[in-house]
């Protein structure tokens, strides 16, 4: 591995170690960066959460490694990972940080030298406050930095009461907000596309743009997350944080460097320029079935489901909309971008496929096989001038012979090298948890769907006489 991927040495600390993300995403990235050669030369893995374990950590990280790891374990490099993970169950307060303070230490004189710190806090949000309350008062804040799970704050007034909670404790430099939308492969190809090619740029505009729609529906439904989600909400869980993040990379002007500050400047000017979401242009549903669910209210107002239309007012995107859809319990899991072209001027063509609309677009696929595809009309092969819908189609495997690398693999890395590039800043999430405030407030009345579905008729009526990208028509009979 070449050796400006490798960071310094480290130690890391999982608060929330025994958690779900923890399980599903953190302990199989650390082991897969591990078995890659990308984590730094020496280092050791803490893990912390105020329960004891069932089992020793090693089996609960090995477990989760076979259940969620993207590939299979090397037993080699398995035996190394294992001896270099602890786990210490203390409820870590501002008032009691003693024993994390010394099972750090001790990692420390294991690793030698002054090695640097990475705290990654994997918990509830109302925990952050307090946890970085401790890492500041208990003199643990040297050398470090910070990983802060999403949702940062539930709303302005809790955002800008943990700002400053975190301010008092960290400077900004060590403070990196993690959306893992932003570490995927193909958002980040959006920068490539963009600014590394002639092609797109100059029709990345509302001069060639119809609208934009940014797509995440999840046939899944809440699990066993009832408290998490009963209070929270899609809203707040899928379109604060991820879409809006999503919809900044695709909005962006050209930064002056592919550089955190110059980056981040400019999502910060794209959520700048967007209008506040008003109740008119939002819709929210709730899944039958939703509230028989155990921890679910009888009469929650909760929704599982949203649909809005946003407007960003600048030069480049004015009258252009972007729709943005989410919901659990839908007809399938995907997670798109569409980018869709305007109508041309005029139409030679007759007998035009009616049920495309738009017939040319550009759709990102930023899970399952990422990759992007540009759908337009063709002519279809015979001796009669008819058209038909065409694609092509750039895939990962295709193009480089290898798959995309999980986002949160990707983020963890850049935490340990000190990048910030792929992160959130505090500017840019104060503005958006203001764009939606109103609608926190005064939210649009609650429609029902039923599972399985594509989410009340009122979000397609949102988006008509367009239609949603998603499902994609069945192909044409031969
Ligand atoms: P979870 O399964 O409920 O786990 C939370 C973990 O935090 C548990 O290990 C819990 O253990 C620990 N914890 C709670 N309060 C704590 C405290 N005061 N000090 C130390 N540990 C504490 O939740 P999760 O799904 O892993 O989510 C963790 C964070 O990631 C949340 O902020 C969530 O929004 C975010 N997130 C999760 C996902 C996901 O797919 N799961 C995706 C994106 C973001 P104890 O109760 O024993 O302390």
């Amino acid at each position: 591995m070449p050796a400006d991927l490798i960071p310094e040495n480290h130690v890391i600390v999982i608060f929330g170690g025994n958690g779900d993300l923890a399980r599903r995403k953190l302990l199989p990235a650390l082991y897969h960066l591990h078995a890659e050669g990308l984590m730094p030369r020496r280092w050791r893995i803490i893990g912390n959460s105020r329960r004891e374990l069932e089992g020793p950590f090693d089996e609960v990280a090995r477990k989760a490694v076979e259940e969620f790891g993207r590939c299979c374990i090397d037993e080699d490099a398995w035996e190394v990972f294992a001896s270099r993970l602890s786990y210490m169950s203390h409820d870590f307060t501002p008032a009691d940080p003693g024993p994390l303070r010394d099972a750090v230490a001790e990692a420390e004189r294991e690793i030698g030298g002054e090695p640097s710190r990475l705290y990654y806090l994997s918990v509830p949000p109302s925990a952050f406050g307090t946890i970085t309350d401790a890492l500041g008062k208990s003199g643990m804040t040297d050398r470090s930095r910070v990983v802060f799970e999403k949702p940062f704050g539930v709303d302005q007034a809790s955002f800008e009461e943990l700002d400053a909670t975190v301010r008092r404790a960290l400077d900004e430099e060590q403070v990196y907000r993690i959306d893992h939308f932003l570490g995927k492969e193909t958002l980040q190809n959006v920068l490539a596309l963009r600014f590394a090619n002639g092609m797109f740029e100059p029709i990345w505009n509302r001069g060639h743009i119809d609208h934009v729609q940014i797509d995440v529906p999840e046939s899944l439904g809440i699990g066993t997350r009832a408290s998490f989600y009963e209070p929270t909400g899609a809203l707040r869980d899928m379109v604060v944080t991820h879409l809006l993040q999503v919809l900044s990379v695709i909005a962006m002007e050209p930064p002056t460097a592919f550089e955190p500050k110059p980056l981040l400047d400019e999502k910060a000017k794209v959520f700048e320029s967007m209008a506040p979401v008003r109740a008119s242009d939002l819709v929210r549903g709730q899944f039958d079935g939703y509230t028989d669910l155990d921890g679910v209210a009888a009469d929650s107002q909760t929704e599982t489901f949203v649909a809005a239309r946003v407007r960003v007012d600048n030069w480049r995107w004015a009258g252009v909309p972007f729709y943005l859809r989410t919901g659990k319990r839908m007809a399938a899991s995907r997670q798109t971008v569409t980018l869709a072209f305007a109508e041309p001027p005029m139409q030679m063509f007759r007998d035009l496929p009616q049920d495309r609309l738009p017939n040319d677009h550009l759709t990102l696929d930023l899970a399952g096989d990422e990759g992007i595809t540009l759908s337009f009309l063709a002519k279809v092969p015979g001796p009669a001038v008819r058209l038909g819908p065409a694609r092509m189609t750039f895939s990962y495997e295709g193009s480089f012979g290898s798959e995309a690398i999980g986002p949160y693999e990707r983020l963890l890395h850049d935490a340990l090298m000190g990048d910030r590039t792929l992160f959130t800043r505090a500017d840019g999430i104060a503005r958006t948890w203001e764009l939606v405030s109103g609608v926190l407030r005064s939210p649009p009345p609650l429609h029902r769907y039923p599972q399985g579905s594509w989410g009340p008729g009122a979000a397609m009526d949102l988006i008509a006489p367009r239609r949603w990208h998603l499902p994609e028509p069945e192909p044409e009979p031969e």
